[in-house]
């Protein structure tokens, strides 16, 4: 309970920061954007994964202001990257509930406008379970949100209960193979498995094919081989403010690319 109320004030205090971890095309090794992961600088219990405050926000009807918060700075920091020339994309967590809320898209819209970010390079994170609670109703508004330029992505994909003869009807750009699958699919033949028809079921859907969780250089390589779209994970880099991955970018981030860049 205490950990609630300090989270509302948190929420005005703007003590939510941002991670960003890159994401890379497997074929060219090019870094080709950035998820925004949210955390909270508190004042006395230091810097909080998101595991330890979004499960308390939800219940305690916070998230509606978390997301507001992340939504804001993650668009200033597009804005920034557009400003210097720098074409990144921004892929934003939504919680089940805010695709709920009557007024998201209307709020979102906004945001997006006043931020100057480009809609094109924004794309939204959403769980098969945020899709499945009130199926109609998050396609018109994904449908609305889709309409201004953003992309939207199913994350943690195979983790939830959705319907594939719901979500062919929605305007679905990505999909996000979950880690559980990905981090030990070099050892594991099951995952492997998995994680394959995955790739197929996304390339025969026209959908582009991320795969999340990559801890090593050998599950890399294997899904640059199963023609995976992007690659995200420990190995490429965590989650770091963005000053951090400034200095990844000018570094370790070159070890990927497979040819230089013309
Ligand atoms: P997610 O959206 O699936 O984000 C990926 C999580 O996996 C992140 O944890 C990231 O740090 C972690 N990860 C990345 N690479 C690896 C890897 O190679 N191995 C392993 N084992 N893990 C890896 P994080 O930042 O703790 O976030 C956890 C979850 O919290 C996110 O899962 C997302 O569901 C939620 N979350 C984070 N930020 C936000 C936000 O701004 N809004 C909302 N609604 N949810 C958020
Ligand atoms: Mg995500
Ligand atoms: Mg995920």
């Amino acid at each position: 309970l205490a950990i609630i109320q300090e989270l509302g004030d948190a929420i005005r205090e703007r003590q939510l920061i941002l991670h960003f971890q890159p994401k890379v095309n497997l074929a060219s090794g090019a870094v080709v954007g950035f998820e925004a992961l949210v955390r909270w600088q508190h004042p006395r219990l230091g810097l909080l994964g998101p595991g330890a405050f979004i499960p308390l926000a939800e219940v305690g009807d916070l998230m509606q202001g978390v997301t507001r918060n992340v939504i804001e700075l993650a668009l200033a920091q597009l804005r920034q990257w557009g400003d210097a020339g720098l074409p990144y994309t921004m892929a934003i967590n939504l919680s089940p509930r805010n695709l709920l809320e009557r007024d998201f898209v209307a709020n979102f819209e906004h945001a997006l406008v006043r931020s100057g970010a480009d809609p094109k390079r924004v794309e939204l994170e959403l769980t098969e379970t945020a899709l499945m609670q009130d199926p109609e109703g998050a396609a018109k508004r994904l449908e609305r949100i889709v309409e201004l330029g953003v992309r939207i992505s199913i994350d943690d994909f195979g983790t939830g209960y959705s319907s594939l003869a719901h979500l062919r009807r929605l305007p679905i750009h990505a999909l996000k193979i979950d880690q559980l699958f990905v981090t030990e699919m070099a050892t594991n033949a099951q995952d492997l498995a998995i994680v394959r028809s995955t790739i197929g079921l996304g390339r025969n859907l026209g959908l582009e094919v991320v795969a999340e969780g990559v801890e090593t250089a050998q599950v890399m390589e294997m899904l640059g081989e199963l023609d995976c779209d992007i690659a995200q994970g420990y190995v490429l880099s965590p989650p770091k403010p963005w000053p951090a991955i400034s200095e990844w970018l000018a570094g370790d981030a070159k070890k990927w690319l497979k040819h230089e860049p013309r």
